[in-house]
């Protein structure tokens, strides 16, 4: 099957790029290069891959920001919708998740603030410089607008995107963390399912005003519906979990013989047991 191909470590960190990854620069170039255009397409495709690249660097901010807390990372990985730093587990404190989903897009405003510095400098160095943009201005100057369009849009709280892991901890500074996650994960069903009617074409686009088909907001869409859920239902599991503090996880005792609560994180339900034999059920949530 396909395989995830490995870029080797960042920060200790291994970096992956997910297979249908290379759907996101081919399908570019396919309708770059539909009019004819190649050397335009093949332009396009460098700046996806560097923005992919910056998303890279997003992530391990992220990563960074979660080592200071002690949090490890198992794997960084570029989908063609974004990047994904899979943490060892969440940060509970609300002010380090506000700090670690902050790490991410702050790595975007620091690249986009030295790509307009450099091009700054050498339009004071060399004046009349930027009067005549070249190829590799044109370049850094998709790349500087692309960094701000991700902070932007990693921003917009729609949970399990940044935006919404802020809005999450700041819920969870007065509110128990399952309804704060509740809320969090609320706001961005209905951001999601906003994103997806401005995708189909159904509702004009806000920032442009036009009214086109989107497929990559779809799927975006899509994914943030998803994960969000999912990790509503993570948060509820643990929330049972800590309810419960004298059960014991099913892969911490022998199976047979033991007589009590034990919680199957596999499955995410509660057991309980009498000399090894299940009694009875209890689905977290
Ligand atoms: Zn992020």
């Amino acid at each position: 099957m396909f395989r995830s191909l490995g870029l080797g470590k960042f920060f200790g960190i291994d970096l992956y790029v997910h297979p249908t990854f290379w759907l996101l620069p081919l399908f570019v170039f396919a309708s770059g290069s539909l009019g004819g255009d190649v050397s335009g397409a093949l332009f396009e495709v460098a700046v996806v891959l560097a923005v992919f690249g910056c998303v890279a660097l997003h992530e391990v901010g992220h990563a960074l920001a979660a080592r200071y807390y002690g949090i490890d990372t198992r794997d960084i990985t570029l989908y063609p919708v974004g990047g994904v730093a899979r943490l060892e587990r969440m940060p509970t404190k609300p002010l380090q998740e506000i700090v670690i989903a902050l790490a991410g897009p702050a790595v975007n405003v620091a690249i986009a603030l030295g790509l307009v510095g450099g091009l700054a400098a050498r339009e004071y160095l060399l004046p009349g410089s930027l009067a005549s943009p070249g190829v590799a201005d044109r370049f850094l100057g998709h790349l500087t607008v692309a960094n701000l369009a991700l902070v932007a849009f990693n921003l917009v709280p729609a949970f399990p995107m940044d935006g919404g892991r802020v809005f999450r901890a700041v819920l969870a500074l007065g509110l128990p963390r399952v309804e704060a996650t509740r809320l969090a994960v609320g706001l961005g069903a209905a951001v999601a399912v906003g994103f997806g009617l401005i995708g189909l074409g159904l509702v004009p686009n806000p920032l442009t005003g036009t009214t086109a088909a989107q497929p990559g907001l779809v799927l975006v869409a899509g994914v943030v519906y998803l994960l969000g859920q999912a990790e509503l239902a993570g948060v509820k599991a643990e929330a049972t979990r800590r309810r419960l503090p004298w059960a014991v996880p099913l892969d911490e005792v022998p199976a047979d013989r033991f007589t009590g609560w034990r919680w199957d994180a596999r499955r995410g339900v509660w057991g309980l047991y009498q000399d090894g034999v299940l009694v009875r059920e209890v689905y977290a949530g």
